[in-house]
């Protein structure tokens, strides 16, 4: 009876998370979503911890008894995630979910060392899954501590000489050990065992370090992917078809995931991975040419504008993250809407530095999420908009995606902005975003230039705003 109450609670668990999935997809029903995968983890948790039983020394099932340190652990670890969770600012995110993915790899890859040192005889399949349990979970646990580095500055961008030769001679290193451990065919070597573990240390670690900082919410994403199947790999260990299930959910959207961000930014994984684009190599320089000359706006005629337009769309991109100015633009959404201006917002796929940054952002400010439109909606609506106000986003409003096949982000989809009568972009000065590359926007007839600080030009529009 209690293992049929164990294995409900295991099916029960894997359905939460195919649901919470999918809830997750849509920003009304995501953080629902969370909650309905979270309670049922915590409930394959706890039937874990009370009703699972595995064979003891004598041959006696055994039930987990060592509560203290379980509980200890599970105490620990809640009371560090919610804190880290709550502390963490929007545009820190993609450094925290780094470091937890780490910790999520560290997990599989002590499974594996306590399994392949208990003392029975283990056939090739459970070493095969053993070794590749802790293979995958040390690359994604070495690889994910860089990128949080990387992420908070700790590290820096760094290309080794003869690195992709040098990673290359490990991975073969790698392949010749496991098959040489799991086949057998050295018997009673652990210090092979002991090497495969230094070496994918050493592997994730070379493998993250020179790709561009900016790059990293792709390898995440893509480390994240090995974590899950990792953890799959710890599923078919103890049989377990809740871990399997969220293993495989977790390795496959990861995966999707990596796939789409680089499709959004046109580009292939393997450009990700070695192209160090927006990293150590590309600098502002990158790509720079004569523009000639932008004009300016000042704060009154972009008011002016705005409140005798019929509809206006806002643009957000990184900078308005920077600025953490999302509070302040919904504000002048509803002094916009007061005047009687319709108000919508642009999203594109990849605006700011992670997935589903700017509907994050917007929703935190309680944007109603009609009003935010996908990239394709938002260039149809683009002709019968009369102002853009483009906040800190550059690359994803770069017509050079369009025009020049010789820009590095040629192909990539944009928000075509220049279909709009006027185009205001607020930004701090003339830099270049992630990509590095100059903006031609900045310069065409339709564009004025609001320069400033995201949150403090908003204040001082929605002032400007209240007197016309
Ligand atoms: P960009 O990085 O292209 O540009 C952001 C702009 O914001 C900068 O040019 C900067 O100009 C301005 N800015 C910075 N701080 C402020 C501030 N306080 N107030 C006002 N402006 C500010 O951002 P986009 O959102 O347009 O593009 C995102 C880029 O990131 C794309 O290239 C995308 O490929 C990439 N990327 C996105 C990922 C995702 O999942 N979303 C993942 C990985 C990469 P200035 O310094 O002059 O103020």
């Amino acid at each position: 009876m209690e293992n049929v109450i164990l294995q409900l609670s295991y099916l029960i668990g894997s359905i939460t998370f195919i649901l919470g999935l999918k809830m997750l997809s849509h920003p009304d029903t995501a953080r629902k979503g969370n909650l309905i995968a979270a309670g049922g983890m915590t409930l394959a948790i706890f039937a874990t911890i009370f009703l699972y039983e595995y064979t003891g020394g004598e041959g006696q099932p055994v039930r987990l008894h060592n509560y203290l340190w379980i509980f200890g652990g599970l105490i620990i670890g809640t009371t560090v995630g919610t804190l880290a969770a709550k502390k963490v600012q929007m545009t820190s995110m993609p450094e925290m979910v780094s470091l937890f993915n780490g910790m999520g790899g560290a997990c599989a890859m002590l499974i594996s060392l306590v399994e392949y040192n208990k003392p029975d005889v283990k056939d090739t399949g459970t070493m095969l899954v053993i070794v590749l349990g802790m293979l995958i979970g040390t690359v994604s646990f070495a690889g994910s501590i860089i990128a949080w580095g990387k992420l908070n500055g700790s590290i820096k961008d760094r290309t080794i000489p003869g690195g992709q030769v040098i990673n290359f001679i490990i991975f073969a290193g790698l392949i010749t050990l496991v098959i040489l451990v799991v086949a057998g065919i050295v018997p009673d070597m652990p210090g092979l065992f002991y090497a495969i573990l230094a070496l994918a240390a050493l592997y994730g670690i070379l493998f993250v370090m020179p790709i561009g900082g900016a790059d990293m919410p792709v390898v995440i994403s893509l480390l994240n992917s090995f974590t899950g199947v990792a953890a799959a790999f710890g599923g078919f260990l103890y049989n377990n078809p809740v871990m399997l299930t969220g293993g495989i959910l977790v390795g496959s959207a990861g995966t999707i995931l990596t796939i789409l961000m680089c499709k959004a930014m046109n580009r292939s994984l393997k450009n990700v991975l070695i192209g160090s684009f927006g990293g150590a190599k590309t600098g502002a320089a990158a790509g720079s040419k004569e523009q000639g000359n932008y004009k300016e706006i000042s704060l009154n005629d972009s008011a002016v504008l705005m409140a005798y337009a019929q509809r206006v769309m806002i643009i957000p991109g990184y900078g308005l993250a920077v600025a953490q100015a999302q509070h302040t633009c919904h504000e002048l959404e509803k002094v916009l809407n007061e005047k009687g201006v319709e108000v919508v917002y642009g999203i594109h796929p990849v605006a700011g530095r992670m997935p589903g940054h700017m509907n994050v952002l917007l929703a935190e400010a309680d944007v109603p999420y009609e009003k935010l439109l996908e990239m394709e909606d938002a260039n149809d609506q683009m002709g019968s908009t009369n102002v853009v106000l483009i906040l800190g986003a550059n690359d994803v409003v770069n017509p050079a995606a369009k025009d020049d096949p010789a820009s590095p982000i040629y192909g990539m989809p944009i928000l075509e902005v220049e279909k709009a009568e006027h185009v205001i972009v607020n930004k701090r000065s003339m830099k270049p975003g992630y990509a590095g590359i100059e903006n031609d926007l900045f310069f065409r007839p339709k564009t004025s230039m609001l320069f400033g600080d995201a949150k403090k030009v908003l204040q001082e529009l929605i002032a400007e705003l209240k007197q016309v």
